[in-house]
């Protein structure tokens, strides 16, 4: 698909950022420009329309880009996924690990329903971790999720493994 050239080329890449020897995929640029952004939406949407997905996930902070004109042109609720003590309902949180201690992300209680079909996007997936909870927390309350898709993948750190035999749909590898 051509689109996906203009994508990547879109994602900008920051040597060192936030620590040295991390090369940060800066997704900001592609929101700068308009074809390139409509480009990453209408791919989702077209792999995730007829679907029967009435839930889409996003993880905070930058799931919160890309999912809910997702969710708007598939005709699916928009539920966010954040980090702890930011929602202000009653929450359901799961742990998860980090390279140094853990993390947690919360669902509101009552956002979803036992049975309800989910798709989780998040802009990248690294190690994995995070998406991994956001697959516990959902099939926690019996959501069945059809599938996690990102806008980049790093392909080197193995995060497709961690989430066992969830389907894992991505737009472009970074390194
Ligand atoms: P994981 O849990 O190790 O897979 O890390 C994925 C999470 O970290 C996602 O929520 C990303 O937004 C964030 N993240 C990690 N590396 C990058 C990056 O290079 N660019 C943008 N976000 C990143």
């Amino acid at each position: 698909d051509p689109r996906i050239a203009t994508i990547s080329s879109a994602i900008r890449v920051i040597p060192d950022f936030p620590k040295p020897g991390i090369m940060f995929q800066d997704i900001t640029t592609l929101l700068l420009d308009p074809k390139a952004f409509k480009d990453t939406i209408d791919l989702f949407v077209e792999r995730y329309r007829d679907q029967n997905i009435s839930v889409v996930a996003g993880v905070e902070a930058r799931g919160f880009i890309f999912g809910p004109p997702i969710a708007l042109a598939i005709g699916a609720k928009f539920v966010p996924m954040r980090k702890p003590k930011k929602l202000p309902g009653p929450v359901i949180s799961e742990e998860y690990s980090l390279e140094y201690g853990t993390d947690k992300i919360e669902m509101h209680v009552g956002a979803v329903q036992a049975g309800e079909r989910a798709l989780i996007i998040d802009d990248l997936i690294a190690t994995g971790g995070t998406l991994s909870a956001a697959i516990r927390l959902l099939e926690r309350v019996e959501v069945q999720v059809v599938e996690c898709a990102c806008v980049v993948e790093l392909p080197e750190l193995k995060g497709r493994e961690r989430l066992g035999d969830k389907a894992l749909f991505v737009l472009v590898n970074g390194s």
